[in-house]
Parts: structure tokens; C-alpha cells; sequence
């Protein structure tokens, strides 16, 4: 890395806490390495407290862009000039861009899951979706969907502090796209098997499946999936959950882990820092990405 550093050299940050057990720094130092970029990506600890002073002096030094991530997602909006389409209806922000001293913030997590579909070889514009969740990255896909054509998205949550959001979800998609959006509690079983057999996507973005809940799915058993139904997750560690595991078995069109989204959210905020596309390729060798 040093010796490729000059006085000409632009930063990119990441800021974040915790956050040095990211692999954001990895994979955007390789690609700038791989195509020749004159730029340095560096994650920095900075919470709510101290996020108002890091974005005032990210702006005076001209820093390029950044990554935000948790806590500083739902926050760092109040900051900026301009929010894109879908950071608005979001509610965050994982990407901001500085054009000649004017911050626009993008989220860029449901951009990068709905790429990882199509280089899965998924279509879904003009379709049916069900989806759990209505998190960061529920609400990153659910919005990124209606707004890319997704015809129907059904929303599964459980009653829990996630609930609000899964309204307002429901409420900006119907209000502010063309795709139709319902909202189901959870443990409403009977719903939850008509609607995702009436789908062609089943997605969970959901905690269930990783870490403390591994070895858990979203739905109650394998028979809630059958073969044409394409199930993608946003859990990429452990690489194949539960509910992945279950759709090989019961034989689904395709199983799809969350590391499309994780490699191509980064290939979408490159794109917007640099003007080029990531050499994603090197990526998945150098990360170890398998989707
Ligand atoms: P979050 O805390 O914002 O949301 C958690 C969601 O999980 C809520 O909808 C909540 O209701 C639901 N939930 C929690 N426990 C549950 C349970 N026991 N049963 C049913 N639902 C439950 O989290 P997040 O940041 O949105 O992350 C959600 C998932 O997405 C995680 O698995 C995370 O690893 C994954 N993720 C992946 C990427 C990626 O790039 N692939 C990016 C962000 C998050």
C-alpha cells in the first residue's frame, strides 16, 4: 500500500463503530491497486458523537466520499446537501459522495442486493416478492425493489421495535412507487405460506441464520418452499444458513447468499467515487466471495 502512496493520493473513508472487522477497507484498496486509482480507502472509529465534527471536516479536506455504517446510518442525513431517491424513503445513508464540496448521500445496500440477483441470473422486475425483515437491510432491499419495478413485495415482521418501520415501509413504497406492498405479522402462518407460494422470490433479511441465531430459518419448516421458488439471503456468514441449506434440499431454482449484496453495495459506491466499475472478479478472489 505505502509505496503507491503519494501527495496526490485521495482519501476514502469509513466511518463507523465498531468497525475494524470490516472487509470494506480490503476490498476497496485492491480494486484501487487493480485499476491504478490514486485513491486510499481508511475506516475511522466516529459514533453520533462525534459524526456533526467528522463530516464538517471530511468536507473542508475535499475527502472524495465515504462508507457510513452503524450507528452513524439513520443519522448522517441531517448533514449533507442532497439524499438520493431511495436514501430518503430509507430513512439512511451507506454512501456519501462529495462533489466539489456538495454531500449527497446514497444507500446503496438494496442497489447491491438487486445486482447480486441479476449476476445470479434472477430477474425479478415486474414480479412478486416476499420478504422478512424490515431492518437496515430489509428496508434497503424492499425500497431498492419498488423502485427498480418489483411488481409486489409482501412484508413479513415480527411484532417487535422493527414493526413502525415495517409500516412506514409499506406506506413509502405504496405512496411513492408503483409496486404494491402488504405488511403481515410474522407468526401469521397461513399467510405466510400462501404469500410465498404466490411468489417467485422468497428473502430473508432477518438476523435469523447468523450469529446467535444460526442454525435457525425464518419460516417454520421446508415445506413452506418448493422447487420453482428462487430463496436468496442477506446473511453471508455463515455462507450457507439453515434456510439456504433447506432450499438445496427441497431442490429451489436457486440459493442465494448475502455476499452479492455485501460485494456489490461496494462495487455501487466505487462506481459513484470513481466513474469505473470494480473488478469484481479480483474481489471474489481476493475476499473469498463465493455466490
Ligand atoms: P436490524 O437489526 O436492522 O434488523 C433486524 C431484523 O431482524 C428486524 O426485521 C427484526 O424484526 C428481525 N429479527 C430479529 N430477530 C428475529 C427473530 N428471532 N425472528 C424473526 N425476526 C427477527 O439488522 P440488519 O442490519 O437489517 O441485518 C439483518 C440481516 O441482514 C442480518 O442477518 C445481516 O447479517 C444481514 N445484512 C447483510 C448485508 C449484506 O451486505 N449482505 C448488509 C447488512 C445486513
Amino acid at each position: 500500500m505505502t509505496e503507491r502512496i503519494t501527495g496526490h493520493t485521495e482519501l476514502i473513508g469509513l466511518i463507523a463503530y465498531p468497525i475494524r472487522h470490516s472487509k470494506s477497507p480490503t476490498m476497496h484498496n485492491e480494486a484501487f491497486k487493480k485499476l491504478g486509482l490514486d485513491y486510499a480507502y481508511l475506516a475511522f472509529e466516529v459514533d453520533n458523537s462525534t459524526l456533526e465534527d467528522t463530516v464538517k471536516g471530511f468536507r473542508a479536506m475535499k475527502v472524495r466520499g465515504w462508507n457510513v455504517s452503524m450507528p452513524n446510518k439513520t443519522v448522517i442525513g441531517q448533514y449533507l446537501d442532497h439524499l438520493s431517491p431511495a436514501a430518503e424513503l430509507c430513512g439512511a445513508v451507506n454512501t456519501v459522495v462529495n462533489d466539489n464540496g456538495v454531500l449527497t448521500g446514497h444507500i446503496t445496500d438494496g442497489i447491491g442486493f438487486m445486482t447480486g440477483l441479476k449476476e445470479s441470473g434472477v430477474d425479478v422486475i415486474g414480479k412478486k416478492m416476499t420478504i422478512a425483515g424490515a431492518g437496515g437491510a430489509a428496508t434497503a432491499i424492499e425500497i431498492q425493489a419498488a423502485l427498480d419495478g418489483v411488481k409486489e413485495i409482501s412484508i413479513f415482521n415480527r411484532r417487535d421495535e422493527f414493526w413502525a418501520r415495517a409500516e412506514q415501509n409499506v406506506k413509502n413504497i405504496n405512496e411513492k412507487t408503483s409496486c404494491k406492498a402488504t405488511l403481515y405479522d410474522l407468526a401469521d402462518h397461513e399467510s405466510l405460506r400462501r404469500e410465498i407460494e404466490d411468489s417467485y422470490i422468497f428473502v430473508n433479511a432477518t438476523g435469523v441464520g447468523m450469529k446467535p441465531l444460526e442454525g435457525q430459518m425464518v419460516i417454520p419448516d421446508a415445506s413452506y418452499l418448493r422447487k420453482d421458488l428462487i430463496v436468496a439471503d442477506t446473511v453471508y456468514s455463515p455462507r450457507t444458513t439453515k434456510l439456504l441449506e433447506t432450499a438445496k434440499e427441497v431442490g429451489c431454482a436457486k440459493a442465494i447468499n448475502g455476499e452479492g449484496m455485501m460485494l456489490y453495495q461496494g462495487a455501487a459506491a466505487f462506481k459513484m467515487w470513481t466513474g469505473q466499475d470494480m473488478p469484481v472478479e479480483h474481489i471474489k478472489d481476493v475476499l473469498d466471495i463465493q455466490f
